[in-house]
């Protein structure tokens, strides 16, 4: 099945890199949110990032072809023919599994219906359709449009033909995938790294370093591009906080329970680059102000 219309509900930082994406790609997109203003700054930073591949030379397209190729919609009435339908939407289990009861009803009966979720066990989403067998996770990275790679997860009743639709899907976009065979909480790379990140915090809750110095000893040390806490202000402290709740529920597991200080945070709304400050603080223009 070649993906060639896609249904992206949410259009947050990761919907419109996705997206994005897709457009560049050659995908018609149609790109769903409950808020307006949500549409309007994806559209804007689409068109953004799109200018800055062109003006790089990574892409052979002109910027209006690939924005053309991407409508909006406030209902789910154009998912109907989508092949592919993807959910962005707040980590909340309640708020996604409503998304899913909407597609199923919307989307024709081949339509794919995947999920971006960090955390959230994908069988617990396939579960309020009648289609389980078409439901999987897609789980991208960000920033959308620089990280070359997905995450492809099965839910206990997804097929073999869904998980090889998403494989090629994510190829088609430029992506490498990753197999995930089941949908345990965190998947595979988050299920690495969300301990690292916990124990980073803890580390700074306890005065043991700072978070200009473990950033920079993550980079320099380990070859990162960014820090934990680089990346934690990119991602948003409230998506991090969900999807270690996400897994704390699955597993019970107290090495996922989040740290009082990234709880506290949360609290404050010092949610990272979107609310101008987080683990560092930024200018009005997204540069990070000098420490
Ligand atoms: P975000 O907060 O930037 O965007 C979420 C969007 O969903 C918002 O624009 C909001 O208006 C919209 N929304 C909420 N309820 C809706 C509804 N009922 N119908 C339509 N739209 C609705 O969040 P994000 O960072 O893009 O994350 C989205 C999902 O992707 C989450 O599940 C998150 O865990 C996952 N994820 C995030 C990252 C990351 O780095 N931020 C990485 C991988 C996966």
């Amino acid at each position: 099945m070649v993906i060639k219309k896609i249904f992206i509900v949410g259009a947050g930082l990761m919907g419109s890199g996705i997206a994005q994406v897709c457009a560049q790609s050659g995908i018609n997109v149609i790109l769903n949110d409950i808020s307006k203003e949500a549409i309007d700054k994806g559209l804007k930073d689409i068109a953004w990032s799109v200018s800055k591949f062109i003006e790089k030379g990574n892409l052979r397209e002109d910027k209006e072809t690939i924005l053309n190729r991407i409508k909006t919609d406030d209902d789910f009435s154009s998912a109907a023919d989508a092949d592919l339908a993807i959910e962005a939407v707040f980590e909340k289990l309640e708020l996604k599994q409503e998304i899913f009861r909407k597609l199923d009803e919307a989307c024709q009966q081949n339509t794919i219906l995947a999920s971006n979720t960090s955390a959230i066990p994908i069988t617990e989403l396939g579960s309020m359709t009648k289609r389980p067998e078409k439901v999987l996770g897609i789980h991208f990275f960000s920033p959308v449009p620089m990280m070359p790679v997905a995450e492809i997860i099965r839910g206990i009743g997804t097929t073999e033909e869904t998980i090889l639709i998403g494989v090629d899907f994510v190829k088609s976009i430029g992506k490498e995938p990753i197999r995930v065979e089941s949908d345990v909480a965190g998947f595979l790379l988050n299920r690495i790294n969300f301990p690292s990140t916990i124990e980073a915090i803890r580390l700074v809750e306890q005065g043991i370093g700072t978070v200009e110095d473990i950033d920079k000893g993550m980079r320099l040390a380990f070859g990162r591009r960014m820090g934990p806490f680089e990346t934690g202000d990119m991602v948003g402290l409230d998506v991090t906080y969900g999807a270690l709740m996400a897994c704390y529920e699955e597993t019970k597991d107290p090495r996922f329970y989040p740290p009082q200080l990234l709880r506290r945070k949360v609290k404050a709304g010092h949610l990272g680059r979107k609310t101008g400050k987080g683990w560092y603080e930024y200018n009005e223009d997204g540069t990070r102000k000098a420490g």
